[in-house]
């Protein structure tokens, strides 16, 4: 089988992942969650010309006074919020009006209070508007009828906003995929285990579960499989049955690898099993014949999580409807000359700061792919091409960031 790159891999899970269905969900559960259903307006918002700000409605031909007096204008009604105008505006007259308030026949235009001296019932003009100033026209935010958001939008607050507008109580979304998380191998020691100073404590499960979580997900822990291929079998089966499994450990060569063969064996057709990137190069990925998706992770913790970052979470995303897939990535300047190798992908954990002239970033030191210090204490990934061989400080970056709900289209490899 291949040996594909980080770009062929992305796309080949992005090509083999299925859409979740859509469920119906109440308005304030739906944050973060993407529109399964065009939503269109079904009133005109505002339903009139309003007022943008406190001052009066005038006529705006009015300003221009035939004989070069100055302009005074006699206040003949006061227009709130909420009540509906009653008296037409007239030649030499204005309406006081509040923001919100509807503008009354005749007037065209609001001029602010600060920008007038009044004198009793009479105003003067000390700053003229433009013609048509301080209105917010019909419509302006929705049009009866229209589309407002069409299926697929990410709900931010703002997004959330429209829907409350057009009273989206309930609404569809993608549903969220079912996940299960399993780690395997003998030297393993689960959470509640006592410590036993021989063992390795079982990482994975939990930083690939806070993964899931950060995206919104719920993930099912299936707990830990020994290096025993009936074990294994029982566990991977149980597993493929969730809309996506995270298997880790156990995808290498070694003699004791039997995740691959498992898996094989279980039916699943793997699409490639290793990837040209550094940490993180046994990855499996494969789909069920009901195309449920089986990524077999690397046993260390740091390749585990950026193998998720890089390949799952956007299987993630892309099945529960978002086009925008990708951790943001931002440009930053390395702060620090930096050697590398030809012919993987390398993803560098970083420090991010910032000065005067943007991103400053700095590794957080040995790269080795069983430093979990080195997550702990990341901000970002800076992903340093397959084909440089070192950069220098000064040097433009790419940088992942870590964490954040801000996603983008493209993953944007390299600076
Ligand atoms: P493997 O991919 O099974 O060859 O494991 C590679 C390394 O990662 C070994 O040192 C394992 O002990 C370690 N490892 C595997 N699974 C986990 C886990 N769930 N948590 C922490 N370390 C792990
Ligand atoms: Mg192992």
């Amino acid at each position: 089988m291949q040996y594909l790159s980080v770009e062929q891999a992305q796309a080949s899970v992005l090509q083999h992942v299925q859409p979740c269905g859509k469920e119906s969900i109440a308005l304030h559960d739906s944050l973060g969650r993407a529109l399964a259903e065009d939503v269109y307006a079904n009133r005109n918002h505002p339903p009139y010309d309003l007022s943008a700000m406190d001052g009066y409605a005038i006529r705006f031909e009015d300003l221009a006074p035939a004989d070069g007096q100055s302009i005074s204008l006699q206040v003949v009604d006061d227009i709130r919020a909420g009540t509906m105008p009653q008296r037409r505006v007239l030649q030499g007259k204005c309406a006081r009006i509040m923001t919100g308030a509807p503008i009354p026949a005749g007037a065209d235009t609001v001029i602010r209070v600060e920008d007038t001296e009044a004198d009793g019932e009479q105003i003067s003009i000390t700053v003229p508007p433009a013609r048509g100033a301080n209105i917010r026209p019909l419509g302006e935010n929705l049009r009866n009828g229209e589309v407002v958001l069409t299926a697929g939008t990410t709900i931010t607050p703002g997004v959330l906003a429209i829907l409350s507008m057009v009273k989206k109580r309930e609404l569809a979304v993608f549903a969220r995929p079912t996940v299960a998380i399993l780690s395997t191998g003998d030297e393993l020691e689960g959470i509640n285990d006592p410590i036993d100073e021989n063992k390795i404590p079982d990482a994975n499960s939990h930083a690939l579960y806070a993964q899931c979580k950060a995206l919104g997900i719920e993930a099912t822990l299936l707990g830990i499989a020994h290096d025993n291929p009936i074990e294994l079998r029982a566990k991977l089966a149980a597993g493929v049955k969730y809309d996506l499994l995270l298997a880790s450990g156990g995808v290498s060569v070694g003699h004791h690898d039997f995740v691959r063969p498992t898996l094989d064996a279980l039916g699943i057709t793997m699409h490639f099993w290793r990837v040209a990137m550094r940490p993180g190069h046994p990855l499996a990925f494969g789909t069920t014949e009901h195309g449920n998706a089986v990524f077999g992770l690397p046993g260390n913790p740091v390749a585990s999580m950026v193998c998720f970052e890089q390949f799952v979470a956007p299987a993630l995303r892309s099945m529960m409807g978002h086009p925008a897939r990708f951790h943001r990535t931002i440009i930053a300047r390395l702060t620090h000359d930096l050697k590398d190798r030809v012919g993987r992908t390398h993803f560098v954990r970083v420090m991010l700061k910032r000065d005067a002239t943007g991103y400053l970033a700095t590794s957080t030191g040995a790269q080795g792919s069983g430093i979990v210090m080195s997550m702990a204490i990341a901000q970002g990934l800076m992903r340093i091409p397959e084909a440089s061989d070192g950069l220098s400080s000064g040097d433009p970056v790419t940088v992942q960031l870590l964490s954040g709900m801000e996603f983008q289209d493209h993953a944007e490899l390299a600076a």
